[in-house]
């Protein structure tokens, strides 16, 4: 089972149930159009990740790319 964890424009990241201790790349960004969009992570991480806790968001996201319908976040 999996679930809407985030949502950045178009796109909605599914974060599959059972995974939350894993941090970096725990889930999936999807485009409105159901096309898996292509996730840049180049931004620097926030406070509570620093200090190795998680946000629980996916906060190190730079830029969404969705291949099929060319739509960005
Ligand atoms: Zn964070
Ligand atoms: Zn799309």
């Amino acid at each position: 089972m999996s679930s809407v964890v985030e949502f950045r424009g178009s796109f909605r990241y599914m974060e599959s149930g059972g995974d939350r201790l894993r941090r970096a790349g725990r889930g999936i960004w999807y485009d409105r159009c159901g096309e898996v969009a292509l996730a840049e992570h180049d931004n620097p991480k926030c406070d509570s990740c620093r200090r190795g806790v998680s946000c629980g968001f996916d906060c190190t996201l730079s830029k969404l790319v969705c291949p099929r319908c060319g739509a960005t976040a």
